[in-house]
């Protein structure tokens, strides 16, 4: 960390030096005494589909208030089942067309990853375009009734690494939570207390294992998603030890919260994988520090209060909303409580991310590239409260926590999209990004 000034021009940042030494500027922002931090590169988030309720304009408005300058959402391949939004199956492409003409109303810049559903072949005559359409990553699931079984796993995989493409995979082994779950349903035990038990760690390990054994028989590049456990860590750098090309993220909630929090907050906190221990909050803190995880996500889904009350814990739908409260809430836990440095904090949410999903434009303050900034007030002492929300979720998992530090001004290259609080961008603001494959070497 030093001071200095920053010179921005055409949506770039074009030198960091001192006021004397930086051109004349026609406007200038002042952010003395605050950080100045790269914008945050969020490669996790579910916006306008089945997943999740927020349009593009909600959840950018929302991750622009809370620092966010990129995110990753999914386009996905439609599928046809009892839980499908679709009535029939469909190509992915068509799906990234409706997304990327969602993504119009966006207020910071977007991309997408491919979302694999089923096992339908058209999908490998599928991946090159939409590699040459910058969907340079694909997503595929072990669990819910649209996970793949491990031989197409495979072969998806060995697809992937023929592309230069990055696997991402959501790890949880699905017979396992579905027989656990049955059981306690069965049981009558409704407390949402019982939910992690449902889909305990061992089963998220077992299945980060096929994927990463998989991954190194193939020699495709997989991103482990949602990381939340040791169990899982162990397996992922077991599969590192000799080069391979394997990496990972946590999530903000699995490093700031645990399972005690059903106890407290019911359904609300009902997502998959479920929270978890204080010492497996305490591993993912050792493994970001030591890089066996590299990244800390959001997982961003949007559902109302309502919807997430309803029911039992096993009527669903997972997932809670955290663009907005992601860098303070992160930033308070492992800056001012656990003693974290601020070139940690800006690898794992911001240069780490974008180096990861081919985003050379962004993650740094590196003059040429976008100039996407947060301006940070380490000092602001403020309690989440949920009617703050520009999500279309009216709760939040945080609420009532008490953070110290907040986001002041938000840019996007360049435009200032939120400040003090308030948006002050507007739907347009925002690009889809196209992104380069990966390059996993540096
Ligand atoms: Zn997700």
């Amino acid at each position: 960390m030093f001071s200095g000034s920053i010179a921005i021009n055409d949506g770039s940042i074009v030198e960091i030096g001192t006021d004397q030494s930086l051109p004349d500027a026609t406007e200038t922002i002042d952010a003395t005494g605050k950080l100045v931090l790269p914008g945050v590169v969020d490669p996790h988030v579910h916006v306008a589909d089945h997943v999740s309720i927020d349009s593009y304009q909600t959840a950018t408005s929302a991750a622009a208030l809370g620092g966010v300058t990129t995110f990753i959402d999914f386009a996905w391949q439609p599928y046809v089942g009892p839980e499908s939004p679709w009535d029939q199956p469909g190509t992915l492409q068509e799906n990234a067309q409706t997304k990327r003409t969602n993504a119009e109303e966006a207020l910071i810049d977007v991309g997408l990853h491919g979302g694999i559903l089923s096992e339908r072949e058209e999908i490998f005559d599928e991946m090159p375009e939409l590699v040459s359409n910058g969907i340079t990553t694909f997503k595929l699931y072990t669990a819910y009734e649209f996970g793949l079984s491990n031989g197409f796993i495979h072969r998806v995989l060995e697809h992937i690494a023929a592309l230069d493409a990055v696997a991402l995979g959501h790890t949880e082994d699905n017979t396992t939570c579905e027989s656990l779950t049955a059981e306690l349903r069965k049981k009558g035990r409704t407390d949402p207390s019982w939910y992690p038990h449902a889909r305990p760690d061992y089963a998220e390990a077992t299945a980060a294992e096929t994927l990463a054994r998989y991954a190194r028989e193939v020699g495709a590049k997989y991103y482990g998603i949602h990381t939340t456990c040791e169990k899982a860590l162990e397996v992922i750098e077991h599969y590192q030890d000799d080069g391979s090309l394997i990496r990972g993220e946590t999530c903000t909630h699995y490093t700031t919260l645990t399972q005690d929090l059903y106890d407290e907050k019911g359904q609300l906190p009902v997502i998959a994988p479920p929270l978890r221990t204080a010492s497996d909050a305490d591993a993912l803190f050792d493994a970001l520090q030591r890089e066996t995880i590299s990244v800390v996500s959001t997982d961003h889904v949007a559902q109302t209060r309502e919807t997430k009350t309803k029911g039992n814990w096993w009527d669903g739908p997972f997932g809670a909303n955290s663009l907005q409260l992601s860098l303070p809430v992160f930033h308070d836990e492992a800056v001012n409580t656990r003693g974290f440095s601020y070139p940690f904090l800006v690898r794992v949410m911001c240069t780490n991310p974008a180096q990861t999903f081919g985003l050379p434009q962004k993650g740094t303050l590196e003059p040429g590239t976008d100039a996407d900034i947060v301006i940070f007030d380490p000092d602001e002492s403020w309690t989440v409260q949920p009617s703050e929300n520009e999500s279309k979720a009216d709760y939040s998992i945080y609420e009532g926590r008490e953070v110290t530090g907040s986001v002041t001004t938000t840019l996007v290259r360049g435009n200032v999209v939120a400040e003090n609080g308030e948006i002050v961008g507007a739907p347009g603001d925002g690009q889809f990004i196209e992104r380069d494959l990966p390059d996993w070497s540096v």
